[in-house]
């Protein structure tokens, strides 16, 4: 196993109390493998990945584990934690227009990368790597001369993937690397992501809001809501047979012809994160929801006679037509 995370949770203090982002997420990603988190904005899927990359500002992180190719980093201090961003776990962040510094030259943000971590090359050494990163993502090698502003939307996400792959990591964490983008160019990028995590051998886990996008890309897939993840599985199985009424209404709410299409979330609203809601956190929304739903929590659970790795939380789950 690559990626393994046990029951992690992020909570915020804010003026008026303590906020729950992110609760009790426990998944599994094996070495090479793709998997997606989807869900509305607020479900807690980009404090999961800034949590894993330990960037998060002020959010208490807690876990039973977070194992990284059998190395456990809960306790890891922060220098460690430093050197282990790039080489061994890297983030392709969401909007590379605001993550560029707009003051520099590419080959000097890509530089910072080797020189961090210790890595010395020779001027035209340098040179010849930073431009086979670029060649890798689909760029001239001379766009490391360039500086932001004089790159399309698309050339800078391309060089966001080009810096995360610098030091060869075995995990690619992408935030909704694509949402800037106009659809054709979407497309693009995710490919070309695609293709460099599969030369690297790399595992990719995927934040995004576009379930059909997503569903190409990934082979497993976790569904989010309030700071829960609240069904996890092999992505056909999740599409064939979604054991929770929150994933069946986003792919129900998908265009139908060959389900491709965006995001559109359903009616109502989130739980306020500022409140531990008892019971099932989406049952205010859900059409199904009965007396139970009210008052016990649903833990993930295996739904799937089929694929014991398909879990749901859901106490209906099964009666889920
Ligand atoms: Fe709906 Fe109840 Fe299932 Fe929650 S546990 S999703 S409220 S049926
Ligand atoms: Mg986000």
């Amino acid at each position: 196993m690559l990626l393994d995370v046990r029951n992690l949770s992020v909570e915020y203090v804010t003026p008026k109390g303590p906020a729950y982002a992110v609760n009790d997420v426990s998944f599994s990603l094996k070495k090479g493998g793709r998997l997606g988190l989807v869900g509305e904005s607020g479900s807690g899927k980009s404090t999961t990945v800034l949590a894993l990359m330990r960037l998060l500002r002020g959010g208490r992180i807690e876990a039973d584990g977070i194992d990284l190719d059998g190395r456990e980093l809960t306790g890891l201090s922060d220098p460690a934690y430093r050197k282990l961003r790039f080489a061994d776990m890297a983030m392709v962040p969401q909007g590379a227009m605001s993550s560029l510094n707009p003051v520099l030259r590419i080959s000097e943000q890509m530089g910072d990368i080797f020189d961090d971590h210790g890595v010395r090359h020779g001027r035209s050494e340098r040179r010849a790597i930073l431009g086979d990163l670029l060649e890798r993502v689909g760029l001239s090698a001379n766009v490391q001369d360039r500086y932001p502003h004089e790159l399309s939307g698309g050339m800078k996400q391309r060089v966001c993937i080009a810096m995360a792959i610098a030091l060869g990591p075995d995990l690619i964490l992408a935030d909704e690397p694509t949402s800037a983008l106009d659809v054709m160019v979407q497309k693009q990028v995710l490919a070309t992501l695609g293709r460099v995590q599969r030369e690297l051998g790399a595992g990719i886990l995927l934040i995004g809001h576009d379930m059909a996008l997503m569903a190409h890309f990934v082979d497993d897939l976790g569904v989010m809501y309030a700071g829960r993840l609240v069904e996890t599985g092999p992505v056909r199985r999740l599409f064939a047979k979604p054991r929770h009424p929150y994933t069946k209404m986003l792919i129900d709410s998908l265009p139908s012809f060959e389900r491709r299409g965006t995001f559109k979330g359903i009616p109502g609203v989130g739980p306020s994160l500022l409140t531990q809601l008892e019971g099932c956190p989406f049952h205010p929304r859900c059409p199904m929801a009965t007396d139970i739903c009210r008052s016990k929590r649903p833990d993930p659970r295996p739904v799937d006679a089929e694929e014991p790795r398909h879990l749901a939380a859901c106490h209906l789950a099964e009666e889920l037509s």
